[in-house]
């Protein structure tokens, strides 16, 4: 028996059921990453999302290679690409494990129906804690508030026993042919990459080592400098979940054991739970609510009056020229490292959809192609709950002012003058303040005013539900 394991979002050998399956009941086990040109498939991703891709296909390839396997890489419509392999090496399975986006499970429906007249097709989870289909309320509908959905998933048991990275990988009597990676073209030809993969470090072993890391020191002070976009107070493991180079079941595990050794750092891990928990239900949404990709989950967000003539003031908030502070500092940490924190996302979002009444479709988009961790699940869920048209979301009506946002979560002014140097010798109590004309600082002037774009918004919310 030959089996073919095309890696996706699960780029990993440790807890890959996929994987694990295919080496304990194959003879011959090749592994496959396919980039195919269909929507929202790898070639669609943005581009920082190429990048990190890249450097994470490059360290899967060298940890096979450590095994004497190998990663073959091919480039085309993933059926294509399927059979064609079957053909060359007379596979007799493949293997996967489940994307739950809508896009991608069409897709794979499709392919599993085709290859089914062929070859034995098993497809697992390895991004989720729970298949969304587990999770529903008594009468079978799905959740749509965080609260009861995360009860209901604690009580199916969140912890599970980890597979382990199968020590044997079978390898084929000869290996098809391969492209080189540089023939998917997921670099830039400009080479920006450089700078904002400065700040990281891709592949399974970094992300375990980072988890671990952060288990055993940050998550203590999680609950409270996790909003504190100065210091760094959160994992930033997304771009690795993402990925799949890191699975929720490690994490879950892991944690567990770390509370039951440093029962001082338990509130820290579950608030840190709860966090993962939020991606579950992003999945979960998304799975349950596939039109959420495109439109609004509370309908009556279509008929909203969003602005329809906001290029210049999109281009400006996209470069971090708006004129506030806090949303300039995290549009360019955004640039310049392709994350953001989470409090400054919502910040920023809320100046797109609420005081400039940009469509969130707009912000989702950027967000998609600028950062590292950009996931159609947790940004959908992401804009869509500030822009107070998803699942639980923050209620329309609570606008966040970004300049007592920043006073409150950047008191020092330290995450602001880090990012915008220009405003580096502003006093303190000065820091997160717009422009005022005439006062000499080089900085644009604010783009609205806050107080009355804040009205209008909320005019505009009132015209919808009337
Ligand atoms: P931690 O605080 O260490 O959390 C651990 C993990 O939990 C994260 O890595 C992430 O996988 C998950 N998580 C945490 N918060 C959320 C959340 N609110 N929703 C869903 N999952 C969460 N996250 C993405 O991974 N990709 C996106 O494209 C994305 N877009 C967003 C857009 C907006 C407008 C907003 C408000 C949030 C978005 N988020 C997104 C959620 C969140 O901002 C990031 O997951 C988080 O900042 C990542 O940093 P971290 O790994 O240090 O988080």
């Amino acid at each position: 028996t030959c089996a073919l394991v095309w890696f996706r979002q699960d780029l990993r050998l440790a807890d890959n059921p996929a994987w694990f399956e295919a080496c304990r009941s194959c003879q011959q086990v090749i592994p496959l990453f396919i980039d195919d040109p269909s929507p929202q498939t790898p070639s669609q991703l943005g581009a920082a999302s190429r990048v990190w891709l890249a450097q994470s296909l490059a360290s899967l390839a060298k940890q096979l290679q450590a095994k004497s396997s190998r990663l073959v890489l091919r480039q085309g419509l993933a059926l294509t690409v399927l059979q064609d392999l079957i053909k060359e090496t007379g596979a007799s399975h493949v293997f996967w494990n489940r994307c739950y986006d809508p896009v991608s499970l069409e897709r794979d429906k499709q392919i599993k129906a085709r290859l089914k007249e062929q070859v034995q097709v098993q497809s697992f989870n390895a991004a989720l804690l729970r298949e969304p289909w587990q999770v529903l309320k008594s009468d079978g509908q799905p959740y749509k508030v965080y609260t009861p959905f995360w009860k209901a998933l604690l009580k199916t048991g969140i912890t599970q026993a980890l597979l382990p990275e199968p020590a044997i990988i079978p390898s084929p009597k000869q290996w098809p042919h391969s492209q080189v990676l540089a023939e998917l073209k997921l670099l830039p030809t400009l080479p920006w990459d450089q700078g904002m993969m400065a700040h990281w470090q891709v592949g399974e072993t970094a992300a375990y080592a980072k988890l671990q890391a952060f288990l055993a020191t940050t998550v203590q002070q999680y609950q409270t400098a996790r909003d504190r976009p100065a210091v760094v107070g959160t994992s930033r493991l997304s771009p690795h979940l993402h990925f799949g180079e890191l699975g929720p079941r490690q994490i879950v595990l892991l944690a567990e054991q770390y509370l039951a050794e440093y029962p001082e750092a338990s509130s820290g891990i579950q608030t840190f739970l709860q966090e993962i928990a939020w991606r579950e239900f992003a999945g979960y949404l998304l799975y349950h609510f596939p039109q959420t990709l495109h439109e609004p989950l509370d309908q009556r967000f279509n008929q909203f009056q969003w602005a329809t003539q906001y290029q210049v003031q999109l281009q400006r908030w996209q470069q971090g020229q708006t004129g506030i502070p806090i949303v300039d500092a995290g549009m360019r940490e955004l640039w310049q490292t392709g994350w953001m924190h989470n409090r400054v996302r919502m910040i920023v979002a809320s100046l797109l959809t609420k005081n400039l009444l940009i469509p969130w479709q707009e912000g989702e988009a950027w967000f998609r192609d600028t950062l590292v961790d950009a996931d159609l699940a947790n940004n959908v869920l992401g804009w869509q709950w500030v822009a107070g048209c998803g699942a639980d979301a923050a209620p329309y009506f609570r606008i966040f002012n970004p300049i007592l946002q920043g006073e409150k979560f950047d008191p020092a002014g330290e995450y602001v003058r880090r990012w915008l140097p220009e405003l580096a010798g502003r006093a303190v109590k000065e820091i997160h303040h717009p422009r005022v004309l005439g006062d000499g600082w080089n900085y644009p002037l604010p783009i609205t005013d806050l107080s009355l774009s804040r009205r209008l918004a909320l005019e505009r919310y009132a015209q919808m539900r009337a």
